[in-house]
């Protein structure tokens, strides 16, 4: 469509990038330029300002504690009121792992230290301690009637408050806490997951999904072409298939 664009805030590209997250950036980049849709993204580190309505879509990666709490620092200080806002205005939010542990009130560590999310959603993480079991392993969610595939490597347990939607069921793997099969969240147009992968390049559907949730909102019903996706779906695929296997050894 001519004249159109996606405008991203990639936060904290610098420290909030493990497993291949910035895949995701890459992902959406080519997604829409296959489709003739400009692309536009800015990196914004510590300290830098979010200007809400600059963007159709935020996105953050996962990190360890040691990052991430100097990323808590900065939400507080600078990023957490502006995105609660853009969330306010349905700006799109993608949040994976870490990144997706700090959308929500908080995140209290292995050792108990308790680091302020954005509170953007209404939920909380609790790391039991150094000697609980770490979630790590590839995982299948069920979402919308299909399947997202990723890896997950996470020691923090998160629990939903009541007006949150977990993204999907888990299938194979932990999800948010590996007791109540809930993997993520969604609200409004923000979507958290444990996933990485990267996530976006081996679920093409659910990268759409997050294109038009973000494009909609400035363009009503807007829906995106289809593009050739033999290679993806071939790579969801055999993701998928290796994840269940595993979970069946498990
Ligand atoms: N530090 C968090 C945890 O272990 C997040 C890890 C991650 O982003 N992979 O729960």
């Amino acid at each position: 469509m001519k004249g159109l664009a996606l405008r991203v805030a990639h936060l904290f590209p610098k420290l909030m990038n493990i497993y291949g997250d910035r895949g995701n950036i890459l992902c959406l980049q080519r997604r829409c330029q296959a489709r003739g849709i400009a692309f536009e993204v800015d990196g914004l580190e510590l300290g830098d300002p979010l200007k809400a309505k600059d963007y159709d879509l935020v996105f953050v990666g996962g990190a360890q504690d040691r990052e991430q709490r100097l990323v808590a620092e900065d939400l507080v200080k600078v990023k957490a009121k502006p995105l609660r806002e853009a969330v306010k205005r349905n700006v799109a939010v993608l949040a994976v792992c870490g990144g997706y542990q700090l959308m929500g009130r908080f995140y209290r560590t292995a050792e108990g230290e308790e680091l302020p999310g954005s509170k953007v959603l209404d939920l909380h993480t609790i790391h039991p301690g150094a000697q609980a079991q770490r979630f790590i392993g590839n995982i299948v969610v069920e979402w919308n009637g299909t399947t997202v595939v990723g890896f997950e490597n996470h020691g923090g347990r998160t629990f939903l408050g009541d007006g949150i939607q977990p993204l999907g069921r888990v299938v194979a793997g932990f999800g948010n806490n590996g007791e109540d099969g809930g993997e993520g969240a969604v609200y409004r147009n923000v979507f958290g997951t444990y996933l990485h992968g990267s996530l976006l390049p081996k679920n093409p559907k659910f990268a759409d999904h997050v294109i038009e949730t973000a494009l909609r909102r400035r363009h009503k019903d807007f829906r995106l072409s289809e593009i050739d996706d033999a290679v993806e779906d071939a790579a969801h695929a055999a993701a998928v298939r290796q994840a269940t296997r595993r979970s069946i050894i498990r």
